[in-house]
């Protein structure tokens, strides 16, 4: 018995119990891990917490004199909650999230464990982390790197087996001030997409709202037996099958999408949810997605950064809970070629007070907010499209982008007929009717409702507004949200500043027929991002072409675009990155792209070596043997000898892919998986030649369909 088959035998063997039912108190521990506001005004002093409060809310820079009250409250109740140790939690340019963690515990005094967390350490930390990626930005001799507290995201306990550990939501950067992580900027874009709200709704006379930028992310996922995993030396060093046949079976019947819950994969979610509240991040959604063992997590939307770090803990969680369950979770964008690949959908919206601005709305003058702020974004996301492309260009996404539902490497939004029939009448002077009868004017009459049938039907642009958001659907399910959601506020920040500067000088008397005048022309000026067919069609990619849209754009040259003078000049503006944090961003990510698939160029040809060639070359001896041994008896055997025939053939040619490879390996990206697709093949075609008994890896067919 081979290791595959022992893994299909033992989830054959060991029907595992089903875990018991979340315990029926799961909404009441909702959010008993977070140092939340509730735990905060309980354990500290009223005026203290005020002071926190307001810094957590955004609206005032942290007193560093309350630092020392509060790291003794937040350790006070860390320990309360099983804790022995802390760790500022930090998203580094790897794309996970780092800790280092540090227990309470002082010098003891008498023998006795003393248990201390200094309003100093809460503040700041130095974890060394001289090997997480910088991009030049740090030398090792100097290579300091500083964590510094987000107030604005709450504190949490991480449980794991062997314990708690505080975790404090930190920014991180060098010893000279420039970012090294992902959520500095992203903190910074809110800041300053903040501040151009509030200018732009200033030019409509409106003041003193706060403003809440908010994600919900979506995340897709793939659950395996763990068995099946531990067989497949790709899975565990690339996240991905580097080969495998698809089985005649995979998801064309489409009936696993939204199909009922498999009870072991209901267990796992039921427990991760139950993970997630404790964490106060608010799943609500769950289901079977459209590929086979492929599955989906929504969390409610909520502001912005907090919802980035939900959505980094979500997959962690994922994860870890996938192991105590004997399954394991994959978050590449493409683990089996063939069928769905996993994203993100990154739903975007900006709220000013109780109001969602993308909400089309009651009265006039909040339809021409609307409509405002719907020209704006388009605007911005036709002139920074290959920003925004940039940031889901990755070495797992460019496998997915274009493929299998996923939107193309096309960016262009989708509005929906009816909000484009209103934008086409602004164009030519302004909106008067639309198309379901209502009379309009910019500012004067009110915009129909548009219902969620009527604006979310199509469900492959890159780039929807569905109701009251934009989804953002490009994303990798790997990905951080942090990178595209920087690009997103930045562009559109940019954007309403652009507008705010013409808005801000219209006469009184004049205000309507210039905002309509204006918004005319803007869309005049950028309606070839709008689209609103068939994203997958070859039609669309013909169109855009005329559009001078781009498509099928290589990793590379689409990273580069963060290196392009508009994009400098860009972030430079905003002080979102400085030129210098841009090169060390490009070059980190080059990096990592050219090592993914180099990792994946060696993985590829040490299992094609060993662990294919012999289970061939074993088959094709047993071939020869029979063939001999028949035609020694005189039996029949030309069938039999043109069946070894095939498999020697095919040894060969694998034999050729190997050192085809081999010699691609040291040389760029592109040639290694170039190089790779022919060995994939003929490793495909001999798994559909091979005695199945003896075939060594764990095939699709299993993977993808058997709990
Ligand atoms: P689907 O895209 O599958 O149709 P929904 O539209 O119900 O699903 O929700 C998708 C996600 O969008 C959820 O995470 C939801 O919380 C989020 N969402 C809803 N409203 C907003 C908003 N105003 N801002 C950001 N995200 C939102
Ligand atoms: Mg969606």
């Amino acid at each position: 018995m081979n290791g595959r088959t022992h893994a299909i035998e033992s989830i054959a063997k060991d029907r595992r119990e089903i875990p018991p039912a979340p315990a029926p108190e799961m909404p009441q521990q909702y959010g008993e891990n977070v140092f939340s506001e509730e735990v905060i005004r309980r354990c500290l002093p009223a005026k203290t917490a005020e002071k926190l409060l307001a810094t957590m809310r955004g609206e005032r820079p942290l007193d560093s004199s309350i630092a020392s009250e509060v790291a003794k409250a937040m350790k006070d109740w860390a320990l309360s909650r099983g804790a022995t140790h802390y760790t500022h939690w930090f998203q580094p340019l790897t794309g996970g999230t780092a800790e280092k963690h540090d227990a309470f515990l002082e010098t003891p005094a008498a023998g006795k464990a003393l248990m201390e967390l200094s309003g100093k350490n809460l503040i700041m930390g130095e974890p060394d982390a001289s090997s997480l990626p910088s991009g030049g930005l740090r030398c090792t001799f100097e290579a300091r790197g500083y964590t510094a507290w987000d107030p604005t995201s709450p504190a949490f306990i991480k449980r794991h087996n062997s314990g708690s550990t505080l975790c404090i939501p930190t920014i991180f950067c060098s010893y000279t001030g420039e970012v090294l992580d992902k959520k500095t900027p992203l903190l910074r874009s809110i800041q300053i997409l903040t501040t151009a709200v509030k200018r732009l709704m200033a030019s409509f006379g409106l003041k003193d709202e706060r403003v809440f930028i908010t994600l919900g992310a979506e995340q897709e996922y793939f659950l395996i037996d763990r068995n099946f995993y531990l067989q497949r030396p790709d899975l565990v060093q690339t996240g991905r099958t580097l080969f495998g046949s698809a089985p005649a079976k995979h998801q064309q019947l489409e009936d696993h999408y939204f199909g009922s819950i498999h009870p072991r994969i209901l267990a796992f979610m039921a427990e991760v949810e139950n993970e997630l509240w404790r964490l106060g991040i608010p799943a609500k959604t769950r289901h079977n997605e459209a590929a086979p063992a492929q599955f989906e997590l929504a969390s409610i939307f909520e502001e912005q950064n907090l919802s980035v770090d939900h959505n980094m803990l979500t997959m962690e969680i994922l994860r870890q809970t996938a192991e105590r369950h004997g399954l394991v979770c994959l978050l590449h964008e493409k683990p089996f070629s063939g069928v769905n690949g996993s994203g993100k959908h990154n739903n975007w919206s900006v709220s000013y007070g109780s109001r969602n601005l993308l909400d089309p709305g009651d009265n006039p003058h909040e339809n021409a907010i609307f409509l405002t702020v719907l020209t704006a974004i388009l605007r911005a996301v036709d002139l920074y499209s290959d920003l925004l492309r940039s940031t889901t260009a990755g070495a797992g996404n460019e496998l997915r982008l274009g493929a299998g539902e996923a939107p193309p490497e096309i960016i262009s939004v989708f509005l929906g007929e009816q909000l484009t029939d209103i934008i086409h009448q602004l164009e030519h002077g302004g909106a008067t009717r639309s198309r379901h009868g209502e009379t309009l004017r910019i500012g004067v009459d009110s915009l129909p409702k548009f219902s969620r049938d009527a604006t979310d039907r199509n469900r492959t642009s890159p780039f929807a507004f569905t109701g009251n958001k934009f989804e953002f659907r490009a994303v990798g399910a790997s990905q951080s949200c942090a990178g595209c959601n920087t690009v997103l506020n930045t562009i559109v920040a940019d954007s309403f500043d652009a507008l705010s500067d013409k808005i801000e000088r219209f006469p009184k008397e004049s205000f309507n027929e210039d905002l309509t005048a204006l918004l005319g022309e803007l869309i005049r000026k950028h309606k070839r991002i709008i689209f609103n067919g068939n994203n997958y069609s070859d039609e669309w990619i013909a169109e855009a072409q005329k559009r001078k849209l781009p498509n099928r754009v290589p990793v590379r040259e689409s990273l580069a675009a963060m290196g392009k003078p508009k994009t400098v000049a860009l972030f430079k503006k905003y002080k979102v990155f400085n030129g210098e944090e841009l090169d060390s961003r490009l070059e980190v990510f080059l990096a990592e792209y050219r090592r993914k698939i180099r990792i994946e160029g060696r993985v590829a040809l040490e299992m094609a070596r060993t662990i294919i060639l012999p289970a061939a070359v074993a088959y094709y001896q047993r071939l020869i043997d029979t063939v001999l041994q028949a035609e020694k008896a005189k039996l029949p055997a030309r069938s039999l000898r043109q069946t070894a025939e095939a498999v020697g053939q095919k040894i060969d040619t694998l034999n050729q892919a190997c050192d085809a490879l081999e010699e691609a390996i040291p040389g760029q990206p592109e040639g290694i998986r170039q190089a790779m697709a022919p060995l994939r093949t003929v490793v495909d075609s001999l798994e559909q030649l091979i005695d199945d008994a003896s075939w060594p890896l764990p095939k699709y067919r299993e993977m993808l369909f058997l709990y």
